[in-house]
Order: C-alpha cells, then sequence, then structure tokens
C-alpha cells in the first residue's frame, strides 16, 4: 500500500538499522520497514494527535505493537541519543527537515544515517546537511502522479573513509545532486529539460516587457538556465 516515493525512501534504510520516522503520519513506513525485515524496530513520532491515533491504530491492526513504539513528539524532542540508527524524515518542507536536525543536536550527532526526502529547497538541505558534517552517499529521483521527489541517504563525514566522492563543491551539486548527476539519472535529466523549456518560455515572455522588474526577473532564470545548462552537461 506504499506509494512509490516511499518505497523509494524505504530502500534507503540500511537494513538492520533502528529507525525514527519523524513526521510518520499514517505510520505506512514504519511499518513496512519492519514487516520487510528491513529494521527490526521502528519509533515512530509525529507532533500531532490525529496521526498519533491513526498510527497506533495501523500498527495494532498490523500486529506490529511490539517493534514499533509510538511517540507523540516535536521533530526529535523524545528521541534520547542512542536509541535509533536511523532518522527518516519524508514528505516535509526542506526548511522543516533541517530545523528538526538542528533543533537537537545531541540526537543528531549521535545518529549513523539520514533519510530524507524534502518536499521543497532540496538545494538547502544538500547545503546545510554538508555544513553540519554529513554528506550525501546515495541519492534518487522519482516521479509519481505528476510531482518529482528526491530522496537521499546521507551519513556523517567521520564515518567515510574516502570522502571525495561525496563532496559537494559545484551550484549543480547542491541544485541538482552529484551523485544524480554523476550517475546521470534518467528522472533527473527529464526534469533538467522541463525546467529548460519552461524557464526559456518564461524569458521569451519576459522580452517583450520593458520595465525594471521584468528585466530583474529575466536575469534570475537567465542564471537559473546556466545552471540547468551545466547539470545537462553531464549527459553529454
Ligand atoms: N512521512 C509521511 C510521508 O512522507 O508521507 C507523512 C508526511 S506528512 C505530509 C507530514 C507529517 O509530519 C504530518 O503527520 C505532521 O503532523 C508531521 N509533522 C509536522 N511537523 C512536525 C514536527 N515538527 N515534528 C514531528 N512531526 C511533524
Amino acid at each position: 500500500q506504499l506509494s512509490d516515493r516511499l518505497l523509494a525512501v524505504t530502500k534507503l534504510v540500511t537494513p538492520g538499522n533502528r529507525v525514527a520516522d519523524v513526521g510518520c503520519d499514517h505510520a505506512y513506513t514504519s511499518i513496512f520497514l519492519v514487516e520487510q525485515g528491513i529494521s527490526p524496530y521502528v519509533i515512530a513520532m509525529d507532533v500531532n494527535q490525529g496521526p498519533i491515533d491513526r498510527a497506533r491504530e495501523n500498527i495494532i491492526r498490523y500486529g506490529q505493537k511490539a517493534y514499533i513504539d509510538v511517540r507523540k513528539s516535536n521533530g526529535l524532542e523524545k528521541l534520547e541519543p542512542g536509541e535509533a540508527d536511523t532518522v527518516l524524515i519524508a514528505g516535509m518542507g526542506g526548511r522543516l527537515t533541517l530545523q528538526i536536525l538542528s533543533d537537537y543536536p545531541k540526537v543528531t550527532a549521535s545518529i549513523r544515517e539520514l533519510v530524507l526526502q524534502p518536499q521543497s529547497e532540496i538545494h538547502l538541505v544538500r547545503r546545510t546537511l554538508q555544513d553540519m558534517g554529513f554528506l550525501i552517499v546515495k541519492e534518487n529521483m522519482l516521479k509519481e502522479d505528476g510531482k518529482y521527489y528526491v530522496m537521499m541517504r546521507a551519513v556523517p563525514k567521520v564515518l567515510i573513509e574516502d570522502e571525495c566522492p561525496y563532496v559537494l563543491t559545484e551550484d549543480e551539486h547542491y541544485y541538482y545532486g552529484r551523485q544524480l548527476l554523476e550517475q546521470r539519472n534518467s528522472v533527473l535529466v527529464e526534469y533538467l529539460e522541463w525546467e529548460k523549456e519552461l524557464s526559456e518560455n518564461i524569458v521569451s515572455t519576459l522580452s517583450k516587457e520593458t520595465t525594471e522588474n521584468a528585466d530583474q526577473r529575466k536575469q534570475e532564470i537567465k542564471d537559473k538556465l546556466d545552471l540547468i545548462k551545466k547539470g545537462l552537461g553531464y549527459y553529454r
């Protein structure tokens, strides 16, 4: 019953890891992780009572009360350092995702793996993760119901032997993902082509206007087009 998006998210979890599913909502992700034998123990957390009630009902219905602990928690508030190996945050905005990771630094520092699927501002997420000492070691991208989704696994830099393949240095790494670009991800190229066409159309519409505002907007879109072309350059 899991969407393709959540299925792809669960595939990034290292088998055997104890997972904190932050913003678990219905807890379908938590249930799937245990059912599939990916995770022996999940802490399903949500800040709102509605989702917590739904999560409890579903967990009982699927007979998994012994393996999934439900906690009403604002972000990582109710997670102790060392209780989980993986923190999974899916379906939330990029800024909220980052806020959750920075609110309880001792907990975040104890984590061995982050599995994130931010809905927005993914470039900011990539940049901030690196600033926080995490490196993105795996990424995936898919399109579901006409929307593009990016999901990633990040691990603390100190746990990686050779950092070189994962360090982000170029603007296009932050915007489109170094792993996705270097692996010539087929969904990313479709996204880049789509963005290119969209941006070119906007530039041509704005070219008919002569206001200062239009000029400024046109420059912004042109900068974005440069970035898109850099991204597309990986596919040549
Ligand atoms: N993770 C699921 C998914 O990807 O389909 C659910 C995503 S749903 C859009 C976001 C969930 O996060 C909601 O259930 C909401 O109550 C919860 N949430 C929002 N802010 C939160 C916070 N600060 N801490 C924990 N949960 C939060």
